[in-house]
Order: C-alpha cells, then sequence, then structure tokens
C-alpha cells in the first residue's frame, strides 16, 4: 500500500510518499500565503521523487496548521498526534520527543506504542519557536541554516538579557555594535533558545531517550545547549530529516 503525509506547516510544507516501513520520496517547500497551492506542489515533488503517480497512492492523510485547507487529503490528524507517531518511526527508543517548528514548540511524552500521554506547547509567543531563530538570523545578516555552527566556534558566548524576540533583537543589535564575533552572538542566540525550550520540556518529565524533530533539530547549537540544560543526551534522527517526523506520521496513520 502506498500512502502519502502532508503537513502544511507556518514556514515550510513538507510531504512525504511510503510504501509500509519504506520512505520512497519527500519535498520540503516554503509555505505560501495559499496552504492548497502550497499543498498541491509539495505533495507533486515528493511523488515525482519517489517516481510515482497520484493515482498509485492508495490514501493521503493531511496534518499540520493548514490541514483544513488541503484539498486532497482523504481525512486529517492533528500535528500531536502525527508528530508523536513520526518520532516514533524516526527513532523507535525516544520515550520524550520535542518538537521546534517555525510558530510553535511542542514537549510529548509517548507510551510504549507511540502514543502521546503527556502533551505541552508553547504556541502564544514566538520566543522559543523556529521564528525567534529566523529574526534573529535576519538581524546578523545569516540564513538561519547557518546559525548552529556558531555555537562551536564561540569562545564567549553573549548573554541576552530577554528571551522576548522584541527585547532580544534590541541586545542583538548592541551586541553587533560593540564588536562581540558572530560565533559569540550567534551562539548566545542558539542558548537562548535552548533556555526557553528546557522549561517546557522539563514540565512534561522527561523521560529517556529525548528525540529531537522539526526544523529546529537541524541547528546543532540549540540541540548541544539544550542537551546540557535537561542533562540528558537529546537523539536526532538519523533515519530521515526530523523536519519531516509530522509527514511521516501522517503517512504512517494513513496506513490505517
Ligand atoms: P513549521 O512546520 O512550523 O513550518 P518546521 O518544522 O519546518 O516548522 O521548522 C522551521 C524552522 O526550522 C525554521 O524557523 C528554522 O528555525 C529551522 N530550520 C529549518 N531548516 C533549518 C536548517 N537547515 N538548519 C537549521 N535550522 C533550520
Amino acid at each position: 500500500m502506498i500512502t502519502a503525509g502532508c503537513d502544511i506547516g507556518s514556514l515550510t510544507s513538507k510531504a512525504v510518499v511510503m510504501k509500509g516501513n519504506r520512505l520512497l520520496g519527500i519535498s520540503i517547500v516554503r509555505s505560501r500565503t495559499r496552504p492548497a497551492e502550497t499543498a498541491e506542489k509539495v505533495l507533486a515533488e515528493a511523488l515525482a521523487a519517489a517516481g510515482i503517480e497520484r493515482s498509485e497512492l492508495s490514501r493521503c492523510v493531511g496534518t499540520g496548521y493548514g490541514r483544513e485547507n488541503i484539498p486532497f487529503v482523504d481525512e486529517v490528524h492533528s500535528e500531536i498526534v502525527c508528530h508523536g507517531k513520526g518520532a516514533r518511526w524516526l527513532v523507535p527508543t525516544a520515550n520524550t520527543v520535542i518538537d521546534i517548528g517555525g510558530q510553535d514548540c511542542k514537549a510529548m511524552r509517548l507510551d510504549k506504542d507511540g502514543n502521546v500521554v503527556k502533551f505541552l506547547a508553547n504556541d502564544k509567543c514566538a520566543a522559543g519557536t523556529g521564528r525567534f531563530l529566523e529574526v534573529m538570523a535576519k538581524v546578523l545578516g545569516v540564513d538561519v541554516s547557518e546559525l548552529g555552527r556558531f555555537s562551536e566556534h564561540a569562545k564567549k558566548p553573549v548573554v541576552l538579557a530577554s528571551t522576548c524576540t522584541v527585547w532580544a533583537q534590541a541586545d542583538v543589535i548592541q551586541y553587533i555594535n560593540s564588536g562581540e564575533t558572530l560565533d559569540d552572538i550567534g551562539a548566545g542566540i542558539n542558548n537562548a533558545m535552548a533556555g526557553r525550550v528546557a522549561t517546557l520540556a522539563n514540565a512534561v518529565r522527561i523521560e529517556r531517550e529525548i528525540c529531537m524533530t522539526g526544523g529546529v533539530a537541524k541547528n546543532t547549537g540549540v540541540v548541544r545547549a539544550l542537551e546540557k540544560l535537561v542533562g540528558t543526551r537529546i537523539v536526532i534522527p538519523r533515519k530521515a530529516d526530523p523536519q519531516l517526523a509530522g509527514a511521516i506520521g501522517a503517512a504512517l496513520l494513513a496506513q490505517g
């Protein structure tokens, strides 16, 4: 049975095509203002990558913030359910999942079957989300994908007085003006982000192993800082891009 999962997120949209346990094709695109168009594009790209015709798809499940606007899905599921399923597939030993996307951060605890038993989210404020990193990267004049490696070279990371995106932005500008290095400022941004996420992660009562998903899992600076704060190793999925967790969970749920 060939299925697809389509995760229409706030910043990026993801689609995967799966046959049983096998990932056949994937796509990640920037979300546009019209979710239906974005969904068509991202699914078409994943199908092309898999070499599969649309007519060969048995079922497709939608998730993510734009899930109600995907025209072609057979059913939709919440991001929580899909991320839990996807994370378990990506890292079968994971009992705690930290997912940081563009506009929210979720911490989940899973039971032995991969069902979510405890769940907390920050979706009220940009602090502690990918949006915070996007804004800070723009102030530094770098791509968000470059932020992580600043932490590797930092000698004395700066401390941001506030994790509020507006105040932190002002802090970063001040640090640039006072001649701090990009490495030290970037590391300070990653540390501030990790601090905000650690509070949420601790509140779900962490159980090993921790798996991190969502686009921010690709920022090694945030991951390493978070590991120090929660005192537990964090596993980053190797089986597939961690940003695909929701779409993978959706494709698995489409298998019934
Ligand atoms: P959503 O599903 O809400 O759109 P994602 O899970 O796609 O969110 O995550 C988007 C965030 O991931 C971005 O805001 C950015 O901070 C981060 N991100 C995306 N790609 C990378 C990358 N290559 N390296 C580091 N961070 C990344």
